[in-house]
């Protein structure tokens, strides 16, 4: 039973809302100042990134950028999250930014409604520190690893599908990249199984991960693939060897 506006407490809205995270060990003014300051860009924030981009708008991170095509349609309503019955039919980009400015109005978003491009990821690199790709097609995903190389940020790529999820965090330079690990285009069906709450244990990972890097606090498991079988609840970091000949990062030093 929820309590009516009139019966309820009044909010301080001068309270700080990001002092709850910083009673975690290690976890202070500093490193909220960076989240504060910090940029992330996200490709896609369906019912992987759209966890993915409230958590860290939650945290407090500064700027989310996000790039989702697309209308809302009814089989998405399992999983997106930051999408609503209501705008069947609507971008799905607008829907996303709407979310996430209402559920943290000190964050700023920018949306846009198209599949990103080469060009577009180069162009936002320059502008944010850490992206993350969470799209459903490899092409993007291998679009953002290939771009974060290039501008030597750090990259999150995030995947599910059914009750396997995957993430590898990749620091250019340092460790492996997506393409390390995936040489070959492996075979893809875009309509794979999904079940919001297990895409969501993926996204939240993802969301963690950069939040980590971005702040210093906890550690990263660079070039390790993480095996996440959400059926036996197993996460398995696998190191990822650099490949040399790899022809996205194998002249980086
Ligand atoms: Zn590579």
């Amino acid at each position: 039973m929820n309590p009516s506006r009139a019966d309820a407490a009044p909010v301080d809205r001068t309270a700080d809302r990001y002092r709850r995270q910083r009673l975690m060990a290690g976890f202070g003014p500093e490193e909220q100042a960076r989240l504060g300051r910090a940029a992330v860009l996200i490709s896609r924030t369906g019912g992987l990134g759209g966890p993915t981009a409230l958590s860290l708008a939650a945290a407090g991170v500064g700027r989310i950028v996000l790039h989702h095509e697309g209308v809302l349609e009814p089989e998405d309503l399992n999983r997106m999250i930051l999408m609503e019955e209501a705008g069947l039919g609507c971008a799905r980009a607008a829907q996303a930014e709407a979310a996430l400015r209402r559920f943290n109005p000190e964050v700023q978003v920018v949306a846009r409604g198209s599949r990103i491009t080469p060009a577009e990821a180069a162009a936002w690199l320059e502008t944010v520190d850490l992206a993350i790709g969470a799209a459903p097609t490899l092409e993007e995903r291998f679009i953002l690893n290939a771009a974060c190389v290039q501008a030597r940020k750090p990259y999150i790529d995030a995947a599910v599908c059914g009750e396997q999820g995957q993430i590898l965090a990749v620091r250019p330079g340092a460790s492996a990249c997506l393409r390390c690990l995936s040489p070959e285009d492996p075979p893809w069906d875009a309509d794979f199984p999904v079940l919001g709450a297990l895409s969501a244990v993926v996204g939240n990972l993802a969301a963690l991960l950069a939040i980590r890097a971005l702040t210093g606090w906890g550690s990263v498991p660079w070039g390790a693939y993480l095996h996440i079988d959400l059926a036996s609840l197993d996460l398995r970091p696998i190191a990822v060897p650099r490949r040399p000949g790899c022809p996205v990062c194998g002249d980086l030093q």
